[in-house]
Order: C-alpha cells, then structure tokens, then sequence
C-alpha cells in the first residue's frame, strides 16, 4: 500500500507535520514547566525573605538553641508551604510539618550551602521526608552582616506536574486531530493528483491483456493530463491496428484452412512450422503435432524433402511432380520466404489427379476413337479394293460385299451418332418430350432390341415388372436408350451362360429400374467414376466401346431428374439402378 504515488506524496508530508507537533509539545511543555518553576522560586524566596524579617527579633531574643516551631507552623498556615528555619551551622530550629527531633543537620543540603555561599539557594530533590518531589527555597537571615539563621520555604512540585500534564494532554490530542486532519487530506489531494495516473495504469493494463474496450481517460490541463492524452492517442490507434492485425491473421487463417492446395512452411533446419488442413489430408498426416517435427516424418515422401532442399541450396523457386497415396498425382512448388522469413521455405502443393485424369482420359478417347474408327475403315477399304479388283464382275459377291459395307457404315455411323449425341446432351442442347409413360414401355422395346445379341452371346435375359407399376414421367425413347446401353454393357461384360436381368419396382414418388448381370463386375475403386465419360476399366482397348454409353446415360437419367448409380462386386457381377419420378 505505502508503495503507491499517493502514500509517497502523503507520507514525508504527515511525517513533518508529526515531527513538528511533537518538537513544538515538548518545547511548550517544557517552556511551561520552567515558567512555573521560575514562579514558585520566586514566590518562596519572596515568602523565606519576609519570614526572616519577621522572626528576625525573635532570633535575636531567642538563646543558642531556641524553639521556633511555633512560627514556623504559623507561617505555613498563612502561606500554605512548608516552613523551616535552620541555623548557620545547620541545626533545624523550627519546622512547621515534620517532628523537628526526627531531622538531623541540614548543613549538606544544596539550597543551605548555596543560601550560606550567595544569600539565597533553591533546589528541586526528592524529599525523603514526604516521600514527594518539592522545590526548596532558602534565605539567609542576616545580623551585621554575618548569617544569624537560614529560612527555608517549600512547595511539593504535585500541582507542577499535574498542569504541566494536562497540558501535553491537550497539546498531545491537537497534534493527534491535527495529524489525523492532515493524513485526510494529504490522502484525498494526492490521490486527486494521482487518480489520471491510476485510470492511466488501468488502461494500460487493460491493453498489455488485449482488452479491446479501452476507456478514453478524461483529459486535465497538467502533466499527467498531457501523458493521458498522448496515451489515449496511443491506444486507439494501437487497438486499430491490432484490430486491423486480427482481421488480417483471421483472412489468412481461413484461407490457409479453406484453401485446397496444401501449405507448409518449413524454417531453415527442416522444421515444420506451419501445415494447412489440405496438406494434412494429401499426405494422410496423423502426428498429433506436426508443428516442429522434420518434414520427411512430416510428409513421409522423399521428393518434398528433396525439393526443399534444392531450394534451400539455390535459393530458386523449384517445382516436383510426385504421386501419393492411392493414385494422387501432385504437384509441389517449393518458394524460399527470404527475407521476410529468412531461411523458410514456403511449400505449396496442387493436386492434379482430376487435371491428369482428364488429360489421360482424352488420350485414351482419341486413341480409342482412332482404333474403333479403323477397323471398319480398314474393312471397307479391303472391300472397295476387292469390287475394283473384280469382284464388281460378280454380281452375287459384289452383292455381299456391299451388304458388309453397309454394315461397316453403320457401325461408323453410330459411334458418330454417339459422340454427337454425348456432345449434344452435355450442351444442353436435346430437348426432352416428357409425356407420362407405363415403365413396361421404356423396358420392353430396350430389352426386345438386346434380345437376339444376349441369345447370340448365350445369356439368359429376363425381365421382372409387373401390370401395375405406375405411369412415370419420361420421354420414352430417352430412357430406352439409357436401357439399351446398360444393357449392352451387361451383354457385353457377362461371360457366355450367364443371366441378366431387368427389374422394376415403384419407390415411393418414383421407379426404379434395375440391370443385373452375373458379369466380370467391377473394382471398387473404378466403381465411382465408370460414369465419367470415356473412363473404361479395361485400357487394353481389349472390349470394344468408346466409354461414353454410362456418361450418355448418367445425363438423360439427369435431365429427368433422376439418379443413377452402380454396386458391383467382382467377379459376381454388377447392378445398375437408375430412377425416374413418376407422372
Ligand atoms: P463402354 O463403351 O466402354 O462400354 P460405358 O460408359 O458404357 O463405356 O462403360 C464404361 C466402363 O464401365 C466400361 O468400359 C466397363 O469397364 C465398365 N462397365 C460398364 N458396365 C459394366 C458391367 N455391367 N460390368 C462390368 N463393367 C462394366
């Protein structure tokens, strides 16, 4: 508490103030006391001279040891003190309150010998006699200028003391308002000095701890006032910019945890200081805390750590293309941070599995589509070659041969018809006539259309439907050919002797279609992108087809507000379910 501004201003004040009330009580008490003292000297000495005077015929008629007692007791009734009269060689003659046998010679007494020295003496002892401090006063009595008798007049000091202590009572309870008076108000005027300094410390406080809510001090014209405002200047603009500090780090914090790419920011040693949670889910990051740890134990792939490195070395942005995991294909550019970080490296990764997917997907198209293109114009250039070598000379060959082109034509026709209808589809481009449909409809010409290709290909195909499905709203050459291609692909990916089947149920607001086969199936993983257009499982190119029968029908499926999907397991076959909303 005495640490504060408010009790150093304070205290030195009340402490002088104290010293000197005290040095001014003792000074009056003792000028006081000596006043008295001086006064009752005087009055004895005045009251001994004119008991000498009176008892001087007295002595002079009196013997060599006369009896003055009587005297003595008289003067001490009139002047109320102790009175007595000794003689030159000390011998007491007369005493007015003491039995004057019991005293012995008072020849040592001080007052007696400075009286016998200098005609008067006075003392201030103890009396053993009274057992009370008194204060004597002795005169000589002279005859011919030579002392005939001493008288001695006394006063116990009692009624000394008791004004004398009445008095520092008084001046003891002055200083003590006083002090109390002054204490109060050093008190309440330095803490008006102080109160800015305080509001001034709070707010300070309330700032070192990121308080935001700052109250403005109020303003006064003096120092502490001017430091005050300087101060207030000062936290506002200081809360502003932390503010402005906040949002900034909260901008950067959102989109380091929104981005997708990953970010990692390693510090000269290798040491990761920063990972965003993209980064953490690229490279599948399970430390608790990957703060602080070796990148390598961090990203457990060499080509990071390598191209950190290089980087570190040449102080050069450099780039890495690298897989992850279970076909992730990424790409890290490695930045050196210097020299706002100086010695950290900034580590940015992009996954561009789906860019080099499409990229691998338009190269399998365009050689799928070159190879399903030539065979039939190989054909039909064999078979052009064969007419010009002759065979138009033969009527019933040349016949044949024109029955194959056709057929090669129309082969080249369709996957024409394909690619157009697939480009037309995803513009947006094929309008729907959507009319309510019975779904026996939609499944039955499909499935009348595959027939003889499943017998050829020795399948069973069946259908379960039964009457009374309801009618759905589809347009129905649409939705067959979503059949017919689900079920060309069933033909085509179940081995001879096995079964496809087509069912259809109602589900709830809409129908399910359902295209079972007993076929080859499909890998879990290839599973969710069959429906991508031109994905095949099988790259070999082994099974004809372009891959985009799934992607055709995943968009008429779309367009009537459908979905489409597939389970699979293989070797046991595959199930297509699609849905249209009833009418
Ligand atoms: P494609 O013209 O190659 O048949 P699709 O888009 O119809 O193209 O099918 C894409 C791929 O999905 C096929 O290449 C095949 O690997 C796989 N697939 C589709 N249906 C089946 C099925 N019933 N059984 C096994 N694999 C299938």
């Amino acid at each position: 508490m005495f640490h504060s501004i408010r009790w150093r201003i304070a205290l030195p004040y009340v402490t002088l103030l104290l010293v000197t009330m005290l040095a001014l009580g003792v000074y009056i008490s003792n000028f006081v006391r000596q006043s008295y003292l001086n006064d009752m000297e005087s009055k004895l000495a005045s009251e001994a001279r004119m008991i000498g005077d009176v008892i001087t015929p007295d002595l002079v008629s009196a013997g060599a040891s006369p009896n003055l007692d009587p005297q003595a007791k008289h003067w001490d009734e009139i002047l109320n003190a102790r009175v007595t009269i000794i003689a030159p060689d000390g011998t007491v003659w007369g005493e007015s309150e003491q039995d004057r046998a019991t005293m012995n010679n008072h020849s040592d007494r001080p007052e007696v010998i400075q009286a016998l020295a200098t005609g008067e003496g006075s003392s201030i002892r103890y009396s053993q006699t009274l057992g009370v401090n008194m204060m004597y006063t002795a005169i000589t009595v002279l005859k011919n200028n030579a002392p005939m008798a001493l008288v001695r007049t006394a006063l116990p000091l009692q009624q000394v003391s008791a004004n004398i202590a009445s008095l520092q009572r008084v001046l003891i309870a002055v200083t003590a308002l006083v002090t109390a008076i002054a204490i109060l108000l050093a008190v309440i005027i330095a803490g008006r000095i102080t109160r800015p300094v305080r509001s001034l410390t709070q707010s300070a406080w309330r700032l070192a701890s990121s308080d935001p809510v700052v109250q403005p001090i109020p303003p006064s014209r003096d120092e502490i006032g001017q430091l005050a405002q300087v101060f207030n200047i000062m936290s506002t603009r200081l809360s502003g910019q932390i503010d402005d500090l906040e949002t900034e780090r909260i901008t950067l914090d959102t989109v380091l945890q929104k981005m997708t790419d990953g970010v990692l920011i390693v510090d000269e040693q290798g040491r990761v200081q920063l990972v965003n949670p993209a980064a953490i889910k690229m490279f599948s990051i399970s430390l608790p805390v990957a703060i602080g740890k070796p990148l390598i134990e961090v990203v457990r792939h060499h080509q990071p750590e390598e191209m950190w490195q290089r980087c570190r070395a040449t102080g050069e942005a450099q780039r890495v293309d690298f897989e992850v995991g279970h076909r992730l294909s990424l790409q890290g550019i490695a930045t050196s941070l210097g020299p706002t970080m100086s010695g950290s490296t900034l580590l940015l990764f992009q996954d561009l599995t789906n860019q080099r997917q499409t990229e691998a997907m338009r190269r399998d198209f365009i050689s799928n589509v070159s190879h399903e293109l030539r065979t039939p114009l190989a054909a039909l250039k064999a078979l052009t070659e064969t007419l010009q070598a002759g065979a138009l000379e033969d009527p019933p060959a040349a016949h044949r041969f024109l029955e194959q082109m056709e057929t090669e034509v129309d082969s080249l026709s369709l996957m024409v018809n394909e690619l157009l209808e697939l480009s037309r589809i995803e513009s947006g481009r094929v309008p729907l006539n959507l009319a309510s449909t019975p779904p026996l409809d939609i499944v039955t010409p499909a499935v009348d259309r595959l027939r003889l290709q499943a017998e050829r290909a020795g399948l069973t195909l069946s259908v379960e439907c039964t009457e009374d499905l309801p009618l759905v709203l589809a347009d129905a050459t649409r939705v067959q050919q979503v059949v017919v291609n689900l079920l060309h692909n069933a033909i085509k990916f179940t081995p001879s002797g096995g079964v496809v089947t087509v069912n259809v149920t109602r589900q709830d607001r809409e129908v399910r279609f359902a295209i079972s086969d007993t076929g080859i199936g499909i890998a879990a993983e290839d599973l969710p992108r069959i429906f991508e257009r031109f994905y095949k499982v099988d790259r070999s190119r082994a099974t004809s087809g372009t891959g985009l029968g799934l992607a055709i029908a995943r968009h008429l499926v779309d367009a009537h507000g459908g979905k489409i999907w597939a389970e699979s397991e293989v070797g046991k076959g595959s199930t297509f379910y699609f849905t249209i909303p009833l009418a």
